[in-house]
């Protein structure tokens, strides 16, 4: 269970009395304990909603019948205006790593020196670690700087890689400090260096290069489905975190210009069904990036982020697949 001491300060301070809580699927086993420690003290109600991070603080019907919200397992995005207070409880690894020196042969075989340190929110303290072991190998190491959407230096999110834009001009490659591929394959999309999953498990570091070649195969097999598409369902999300209107006006125009038709739709959650149903033969989603790559299957026509959709109709040119990455989002008014 995470320590949420700190969060019960932090709404008596508020002095909060009714409080929504957000749970990650993966802690919700643990709900009746959260929801008993909270309830001691505050009038407590769990958000039943998928949810998804910090760009994602529920139902607006809900702000007005709570004063604060506590969210466990993510780190706040600081550029967000959120419109009531919300107290982030981030699930940290603690566990301390001990690495050999030959867990970085890799990167003395391929000559690699100055190496750029990211890390997914629940790796941060590891990060650490692994910067004092890449040093003590003989490494020149820099944690990359973040945007104003980034809570820490290094940190990455599947939205936001501006920590290895950071250091593009000086990594001789990146290790992305994380168990899962997802973060190290995107920043491999992201940079034009090699990216190296560090993998806390195995303890080593695997390249990201043959997986990212193998998803851009996939990817552009998907995208290139759109290419005789004429009618477009462009769609904003309604999250806080993921709310691009602007981005998504400017991608209709796009549209209309090419003489294609187009609507703009709102959506807390992106529904294939509700696509199929207004026959439009390609979606835009100009919501979480994650949703279009992560979860095309589910949608019955071609679903693209911004920046796919410009590249292939030429509306921007450049040889490398570009990431769709939110590094602010509109108001909500
Ligand atoms: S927009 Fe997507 S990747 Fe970014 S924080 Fe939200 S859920 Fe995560």
């Amino acid at each position: 269970m995470l320590a949420i001491d700190d969060a019960i300060r932090e709404l008596r301070n508020l002095g909060a009395r009714r409080i929504l809580l957000q749970l990650p699927d993966g802690l919700k086993p643990a709900v009746f304990d959260y929801f008993s420690a909270l309830s001691a003290e505050f009038s407590v109600i769990v958000s039943s909603e998928p949810f998804y991070g910090a760009c994602d603080i529920g139902n607006r019907e809900v702000y007005g019948k709570v004063d604060a919200i506590v969210q466990l397992g993510h780190s706040v995005i600081p550029n967000i205006d959120y419109p009531l207070p919300v107290i982030f409880v981030e699930y940290r690894n603690n566990a301390i790593v001990k690495l050999d020196s030959e867990t970085f042969d890799p990167l003395r075989e391929a000559k690699f020196n100055r190496v750029g340190l990211l890390a997914s929110i629940q790796y941060m303290e590891q990060m650490q670690q692994v910067k004092d072991a890449l040093r003590g190998s003989g490494f020149e190491v820099r944690v990359g700087e973040q945007d104003s959407r980034m809570a820490y230096p290094g940190q990455v999110l599947g939205c936001n890689f501006s920590a290895a834009h950071s250091l593009s001009a000086w990594a001789d490659c990146y290790v992305v400090v994380s168990t899962g591929r997802f973060h190290g394959i995107g920043a491999q999309l992201a940079s034009d260096k090699p990216v190296f999953i560090l993998d806390l498990n195995e303890r080593k570091l695997v390249p990201m290069a043959e997986e990212t070649e193998k998803f851009l195969r996939r990817r552009y097999a998907r995208i290139s489905g759109a290419r005789d598409a004429k009618k477009f369902c462009v769609v904003v999300d309604t999250k806080i975190g993921q709310y691009r209107e602007k981005l998504a006006r400017t991608i209709m125009k796009q549209i209309m210009d090419m003489g294609m038709q187009s609507v703009l739709l709102t959506a807390n959650d992106a529904r294939p069904s509700d696509y199929e149903n207004m026959k439009c033969d390609a979606v835009i989603f100009t919501g979480c990036p994650r949703v279009p790559i992560d979860e095309a299957d589910r949608f019955p026509m071609p679903i693209l982020t911004p920046p796919e959709f410009q590249s292939l109709f030429g509306i921007k040119r450049g040889g490398r697949y570009v990431m769709d990455e939110i590094v602010a989002v509109d108001r909500q008014d």
